[in-house]
């Protein structure tokens, strides 16, 4: 591609400095002028950890990045117990063999790091992306292409990008019926030091092995991985809700993502339950399938270039909402279903087996070029609306 001139160069405004936002932030630096608006005062990401598989960290390898210099931990392992002791499953994991990719334990503060890194470092592609903190968005006009900051301030972009997570301020200007609803699960997250899980001789495993363990009772999970050269043992505790420590809010797919120079990606857009720990990964693609089809948009192109993104990213982002809330406890698999209403496979519960799915992703443009079924036709949307 040839280097667009200061005139030629799209202007980009991302809304949320998260992981989501953060990436389109290394997507896009190279060809576009990029404002990332971020409402807090200082990034600081929750003290728990994440896994990105194959599918999000061979992207962010691609952009330069290296999550191994915080001391991330290869998974080798995903292993199951029951909550008597005994193991389910223990099953080896090779994904550098399998997908070419490490499948990557984190800590969120690291991948957020590493992200705000590869947006901002002066010796990156292009610009570096301009992170603004105290900035919360109140509203958005799709058709001038300008947000409203709560100061009253207006700013004007050529594209909008809602990366504002959950409680997106974003997406009402883009899809207004959006609703979430309890899931009538809790998760409750927390990293212990390794030596205090070493002080309990049944527990030492959980802080030596570079493994992902799950421990299932009929009604809760417990999931526990290491991070950070294995200092810190992560711990996601999944409850009945009436137990009623963080309520998991569960959602249906959004039929509309992008409207005139407006889309939302990332959690504005679908998020997602965590039984697959998909949710960041989705936003990371996102954000690189923003990077495929805007490098070569005019100004003039942008309205259209967003809905292809719309298109390219919809099934798959679905499908991994959808398979995450099968994964969910007791009868969530029997709520979920196909990308458009169609039956959920079986096996796409079982994070393992739907690993195929997640893990072999390449990036967008391999996704629309090799992977058709799941690219919606133009024809199945009709104004920026799913119709089919
Ligand atoms: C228990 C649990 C475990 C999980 N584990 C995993 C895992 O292992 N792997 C995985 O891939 N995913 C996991 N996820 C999902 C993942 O955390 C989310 O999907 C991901 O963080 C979404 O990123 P985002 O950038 O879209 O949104 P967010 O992380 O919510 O970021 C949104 C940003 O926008 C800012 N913002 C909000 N409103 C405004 C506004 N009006 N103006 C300006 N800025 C604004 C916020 O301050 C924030 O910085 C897990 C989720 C949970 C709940």
């Amino acid at each position: 591609m040839a280097i667009p001139t200061p005139e030629e160069k799209l202007k980009v405004i991302v809304v949320g400095a998260g992981i989501c936002g953060l990436a389109c932030g290394a997507a896009l630096r190279e060809f576009a002028d990029v404002t990332i608006l971020e409402s807090v005062a200082e990034i600081k990401e929750l003290g728990a950890a994440v896994h990105l598989a194959p599918n999000a960290h061979r992207l962010v390898q691609n952009w330069g990045g290296d999550l191994y210099q915080y001391g991330s931990v290869p998974n080798r392992n995903v292993r199951e117990y029951t909550k008597g002791g005994h193991i389910k499953y223990d099953i080896p994991v090779d994904t550098m063999a399998e997908f070419g990719v490490e499948w990557i334990l984190c800590h969120r503060v690291d991948v957020q790091a590493e992200l705000h890194r590869l947006a901002t470092r002066p010796d990156g592609p292009g610009e570096p992306a301009k992170v603004v903190l105290n900035s919360r968005v109140v509203g958005c006009d799709p058709e001038q292409g300008t947000v409203t900051l709560k100061d009253g301030t207006v700013m004007t972009a050529d594209v909008i990008i809602g990366a504002d997570g959950i409680r997106s301020a974003v997406r009402a200007a883009v899809n207004p019926v959006f609703s979430s609803f309890p899931s009538m699960h809790s998760a409750y997250r927390f990293l212990v030091p390794v030596e205090k899980i070493n002080a309990h001789p049944d527990l030492v495993e959980l802080g030596t092995v570079e493994a992902l363990t799950i421990i299932d009772g009929i009604d809760r999970r417990i999931i526990a991985y290491p991070c950070r050269n294995k200092t810190l043992v992560n711990f996601i505790v999944c409850l009945p809700e009436e137990i009623g420590l963080w309520q998991l809010r569960d959602q249906e797919p959004l039929n509309q993502w992008a409207k005139g120079r407006v889309i939302i990606v990332g959690d504005s857009a679908h998020p997602m339950l965590p039984h697959q720990g998909q949710g960041a990964a989705a936003a990371i693609e996102d954000a690189e399938a923003l990077g495929y089809v805007l490098r070569n948009a005019t100004r003039e192109q942008v309205p259209e270039a967003l809905q292809r993104v719309f298109r390219l990213r919809y099934r798959r982002a679905t499908m991994v909402q959808q398979a995450s809330r099968a994964a969910g406890l007791g009868d969530m698999l029997k709520k979920a279903s196909g990308f458009e209403g169609g039956e959920l496979p079986q096996e796409f519960s079982n994070v393992m087996k739907f690993r195929q799915f997640n893990m072999s992703y390449l990036g967008a443009e391999d996704w629309e070029k090799n992977h058709e079924e799941w690219v919606l036709p133009e024809s199945a949307v009709l104004n920026g609306v799913l119709v089919a």
